[in-house]
């Protein structure tokens, strides 16, 4: 583990809370964000890096209402996420915006790169971050990892009992997810949910996976 260590690197990571729901964008060194809500407001925090890939925690309407206006500004980026989150984006009543005043169908579904459990994006230099299904809150939610950070979205929110009442919630596998993230976090990583009522804007750091090739039957993206 030594070498590894000494490979692992450390960026920064940002949050912005959005102005629907109190969703939150985090925003990694690098030009990628987890889950993407308010696009101008968050252009300071890119510090004029781009965007690059947006790894989405799940398809609901709150967590990617920013998407189209993004990636229009950033015609490279990529959104990266579940197969049934990839239907949630193209279905505004699967991702509920059909409920909401603007039904929201996201507009460039050749740009999803979709990912199954385990998968790991490369986020460029060697680092990566693991998709891990979380599935419960909706079935495609997914839990970004990395060696000491865990991005939850609805599937773990610290303090929240998670929300399994919406269309194809499933409550025992909410529960299930929820031991997973639980143990995961006891390894020592710190949790990154996808609510947060604290308006600060949070400035920290994580550590990235330094081996894309690591987990034992992931593929690399
Ligand atoms: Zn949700």
């Amino acid at each position: 583990m030594t070498a590894l260590n000494l490979l692992e690197q450390t960026i920064k990571v940002k949050k912005y809370r959005n102005s629907l729901f109190s969703s939150c964008t985090w925003v990694l060194d690098g030009g990628w964000l987890v889950d993407c809500g308010d696009v101008e407001p968050l252009l300071p925090l890119l510090d004029g890096q781009g965007v690059r890939g947006v790894l989405l925690t799940h398809g609901h309407f709150d967590h990617i209402y920013g998407l189209n206006d993004l990636l229009e500004r950033f015609p490279e980026a990529r959104v990266y996420c579940s197969a049934w989150a990839r239907e949630q984006l193209l279905n505004a009543k699967l991702n509920i915006s059909f409920y909401h005043e603007t039904p929201f169908v996201f507009d460039y579904p050749e740009r999803i790169v979709v990912v199954e459990d385990g998968a790991q994006v490369d986020l460029g230099d060697g680092n990566a971050v693991t998709a891990v299904a979380t599935p419960g809150h909706t079935p495609g939610c997914i839990t970004w990892m990395t060696d000491d950070a865990l991005f939850t979205g609805d599937a773990c929110i610290p303090g929240v009992r998670v929300v399994t009442n919406l269309p194809h919630g499933d409550k025992q596998l909410a529960m299930r997810s929820l031991e997973h993230i639980r143990s995961l976090a006891a390894e020592g990583r710190t949790i990154y949910p996808g609510h947060d009522v604290d308006p600060s804007v949070l400035t920290t750091n994580i550590s990235l996976s330094s081996h894309p090739n690591r987990a034992p039957h992931g593929e690399i993206l």
